[in-house]
């Protein structure tokens, strides 16, 4: 029998690298950490380009994403007061769609057969043998049993125990903090937006059946123990002043519960590939939330390898030219998000009133211009 391709971690980008593995028909097994399937997060946008990814991977999978979440047109920059600054416009033929965490694990695990997922399983190293095959890598998982592997997928995540064994790096602070989840408040639009003021940033998303996924962002210093303490009837206060619907969101939010952490990222890995292993998703490229891009490149990743797989002779070839293809794009895209967040979290009034006047003036034909690159794949 040939050796199983194995992956660790089950995020967005694990799940969907094992579904790349099947699609060129390679025998694969993942390991999660996780006693079970956890979804981390309220909602997320996919933007047209990982809805190509869907695409390219398996055509039923971008459909039953469309089914699943709701077709958003636009994205907004709003004032506190809520005028707007600018349009990015996603367009009717390619739209973002929204969706819940756990409707999008849901999608991806369904495509893959359960034997595939083992959780309860977290992997610790990767050893290379000395004797017999030498390129064929062993995954260490915690339980200290070790398991031979034809090539490994790193998919574990921005903490990923397997790039702190082949090129660690320290987490890059942001310099914000946030707090997510999800409120039962109609607000009938089919647009998101995201308000940008001198206390803060808050976006709002649509999503189906009446429901709305919130996300808001605070200059903090990291860990701060009073921010961490900070509640939705403590964020109501804090965005108080912000225009309609956010003050009722919030209110809202108060019954359900939420999430917070520390916005980091990470210098992206100068290769992709080592040999029989090779990274994806947020170990091989954390980035900040700043585009809503990170889990679109995790599925633009899996897309790629995909392809590369299926063209390669070997899995080292493979996973080259999947380095080829994806390093510069994601490295592109890590260090767009940084900036992006750092023009957003100003607070300054006065930078935030000229920040604003500039962007009330830029023509929209620029705005949507700037980010088009993100939104098509290449
Ligand atoms: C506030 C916020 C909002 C965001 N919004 C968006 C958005 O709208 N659109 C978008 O595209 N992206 C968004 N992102 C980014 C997106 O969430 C991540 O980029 C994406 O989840 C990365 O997926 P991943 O599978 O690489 O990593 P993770 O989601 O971190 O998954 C890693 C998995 O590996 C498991 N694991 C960890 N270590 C091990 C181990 N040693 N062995 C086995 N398993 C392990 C973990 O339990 C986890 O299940 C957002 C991020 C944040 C913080």
């Amino acid at each position: 029998m040939s050796k199983q391709w194995l992956i660790a971690g089950g995020g967005i980008s694990g799940l969907s690298a094992a579904i790349a593995l099947q699609k060129c028909g390679l025998p694969v097994t993942l390991f999660e950490s996780y006693p079970e399937s956890k979804p981390a997060g309220a909602g997320i946008i996919l933007a047209p380009n990982a809805l190509e990814a869907l695409h390219r991977l398996d055509p039923s999978l971008k459909v039953r994403a469309l089914e699943l979440g709701l077709a958003c047109t636009e994205m907004r920059i709003l004032s506190d007061k809520g005028a707007v600054l600018s349009r990015v416009h996603f367009g009717k033929a390619a739209p973002s769609v929204t969706l819940t965490r756990v409707d999008l694990y849901r999608l991806l695990m369904e495509a893959l057969p359960q034997e595939t997922l083992q959780f309860g399983k977290k992997a610790v190293a990767v050893k290379q043998k000395n004797t017999g095959e030498p390129h064929n890598p062993v995954l260490v998982l915690e339980d200290g049993s070790e398991r031979d592997a034809e090539a490994v997928l790193a998919c574990d995540g921005i903490h990923s125990a397997l790039r702190q064994q082949f090129a660690p790096a320290p987490l890059r602070y942001a310099g914000y903090t946030c707090w997510r989840g999800i409120a039962d408040l109609d607000i009938k639009q089919a647009y998101c937006t995201e308000t940008w003021g001198s206390q803060g940033r808050f976006g709002v998303v649509p999503l189906p059946h009446g429901r709305v996924y919130w996300y808001a962002l605070v200059n903090a210093a990291p860990g701060d123990p009073q921010v961490s303490a900070m509640d939705t009837a403590d964020l109501l206060r804090h965005f108080a002043r912000f225009h309609d619907p956010i003050p009722q969101i919030l209110q809202q939010a108060q019954h359900h519960p939420f999430l917070h952490q520390d916005i980091a990222d990470k210098k992206p890995l100068a290769s992709f590939a080592h040999g029989r292993v090779a990274f994806l998703g947020d170990a091989a490229h954390a980035m900040t939330p700043n585009l809503g891009q990170g889990a679109c490149q995790a599925l633009e990743d899996a897309a790629v390898l995909a392809d590369c797989l299926g063209e390669a002779s070997s899995p080292e070839s493979a996973f080259l030219r999947y380095d080829q293809l994806r390093r510069s794009r994601a490295h592109q895209v890590v260090a767009t998000s940084s900036r992006m967040g750092k023009i957003a979290q100003l607070e300054h009034p006065l930078l935030c009133k000229l920040r604003n006047l500039a962007m009330r003036c830029a023509p929209a034909s620029l705005s949507n211009r700037q980010l088009q690159w993100l939104y098509r794949m290449p």
